[in-house]
């Protein structure tokens, strides 16, 4: 609307509605300020067949270990990322199409299992600990706003977060700011083992054990050690105590990045994860790849 001024008060003022004297209040905003394109994030060309990395984070320390990434390593992994143009989604955003990112640049989706501790600790004046990778990612999303800490916290039954009194704040404030909770069982076991009847408690009572924590619509699933129940069409859904359950998605372990939203290729109840580590198939190796062109992602048109 902001153009409707300037020819609204030349009419007026050719009419002699208004006194001259009274049209220099008005400010001429800056030519074409309103008609600017949006500046693309990078000069990647469009490409919604590209892939979506999903990254598996677990346990942080100090020191980088099998399966504990450093939190020095995580800080760096957030500006690479944040500095080769991508941009963080969460599991639903992705699976559902609704990635609402800026022009040139590619979705990266941070997911978190387990939910240790090291992942998110409230100091005693209740602010998050910045020795954990919530408080390092929160630093880091100030000064790159760009960057929010929008992640899926994949949980179980520990609090979540090894603190039962904490857990419901810790879900608000990660919601608060963008990101999803997940499910991720109760116990952790391997659903391979399992009777039917025990993978469904195991599926059914973390979605209500993290609803009453105050999880907003827990529509994601991630399998301990990535393995399948036997019985795999428990994963399309089912009646557990007369009530029906069933995820919109459910994430494996290790693997390549995921089919992009739209693809024939991609099945939301077997998407693949890469692992956020030093391992030669990790994090580093499809940065890399994207440096020499020899991976294309999804590149926002
Ligand atoms: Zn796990």
């Amino acid at each position: 609307m902001k153009f409707v001024w300037p020819v609204l008060a030349i009419s007026l003022l050719s009419l002699g509605f208004i006194e001259t004297a009274s049209a220099p209040t008005y400010q001429l905003p800056i030519a074409g300020a309103w008609a600017a394109p949006p500046a693309r994030v990078t000069d990647r060309p469009g490409n919604i067949k590209g892939d979506v990395m999903v990254l598996m984070y677990h346990r942080f320390e100090q020191s980088e270990k099998y399966m504990v990434r450093s939190l020095a390593n995580f800080r760096s992994d957030l500006k690479r990322l944040r500095d080769a143009g991508f941009r963080p989604v969460t599991v639903s955003e992705y699976v559902d199409g609704k990635m609402d990112i800026p022009p040139g640049s590619s979705p990266v989706v941070l997911t978190f299992d387990d939910s240790w501790d090291t992942q998110f600790k409230l100091l005693r004046n209740g602010e998050p600990d910045p020795d954990t990778a919530v408080g390092v990612w929160l630093d880091f999303s100030k000064k790159h706003p760009e960057f929010p800490v929008k992640g899926t916290f994949f949980c179980l039954a520990n609090g979540p977060f090894g603190t039962a009194a904490q857990g419901a704040k810790k879900i608000k404030m990660l919601q608060s700011w963008g990101s999803e909770i997940g499910a991720h069982t109760m116990t952790h076991p391997n659903l391979a083992r399992l009777s039917d009847e025990r993978v469904k408690e195991e599926m059914a009572k973390s979605k209500l054990y993290l609803e009453s924590k105050g999880a907003k619509n827990v529509r994601t699933f991630a399998l301990p050690y990535g393995n399948l129940p036997r019985n795999t069409s428990l994963l399309h859904g089912f009646v557990w105590k007369g009530k029906v359950f069933k995820y919109d998605a459910v994430v494996l372990a290790a693997g390549n990045p995921a089919p992009a939203p739209g693809s024939s290729r991609l099945n939301k109840l077997r998407i693949p994860r890469v692992i956020a580590s030093q391992d030669t198939y990790g994090i580093n190796n499809w940065l890399n790849r994207l440096q020499n062109k020899t991976w294309k992602p999804f590149v926002q048109p």
